[in-house]
C-alpha cells in the first residue's frame, strides 16, 4: 500500500523493526547514521537501500527535521555504499520515493540505489 509521506512515524514499521534487529537483513553497511542491505526483490543486479536510524517517514520528512549531522552523516553514508560497491565507474542511480503518487511502500525513509547493469532513461 502506497504511505503519505506527512503521516506521523509508525514504530512497527518493517524498516524499524530492521533496525532494532527484530527482523533480519542482509546488511552492506552501518555507521551512526545509516543502515544499508539488499533490497528482497532486486531491481538490478544491485540493489541496495540506504535508511537513516532516525524516525523518519520519508525524505520531505527527512530533509525538513533531521539535524544538519543526520542529513550529511546519511548523505556521505550512501555515497560511500555505492563507492565501495564498485557503482561509481560503470554508474549507477538513487531513488526516494516520496508519498502516494511516488508508489512509497515502507514508511521509514530509503534510498534505493540501483546498479550492475545499463539502467536506460529515467522513469517518468
Ligand atoms: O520505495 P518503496 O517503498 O516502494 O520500496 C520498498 C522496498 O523495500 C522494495 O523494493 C522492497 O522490495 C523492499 N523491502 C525489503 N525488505 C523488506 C521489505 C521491503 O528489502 N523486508
Amino acid at each position: 500500500m502506497p504511505v503519505d509521506a506527512t503521516v506521523a512515524y509508525d514504530p512497527e514499521n518493517i524498516f524499524a523493526r530492521i533496525l532494532r534487529g527484530e527482523i533480519p537483513c542482509s546488511k552492506v553497511y552501518e555507521d551512526e547514521h545509516a543502515l544499508a542491505f539488499h533490497d528482497i526483490n532486486p531491481q538490478a543486479p544491485q540493489h541496495i537501500l540506504v535508511i537513516p536510524k532516525g524516525a523518519y517517514v520519508s525524505w520531505d520528512d527527512f530533509s525538513s527535521k533531521a539535524s544538519e549531522a543526520e542529513i550529511a552523516g546519511f548523505v556521505r553514508a550512501v555515497g560511500r555504499i555505492a563507492r565501495d560497491a564498485g557503482l561509481v565507474e560503470p554508474g549507477y542511480r538513487l531513488l526516494a520515493n516520496t508519498g502516494p503518487d511516488s508508489h512509497q511502500e515502507v514508511p521509514h525513509l530509503h534510498v534505493h540505489i540501483f546498479g550492475g547493469r545499463p539502467l536506460g532513461p529515467m522513469l517518468a
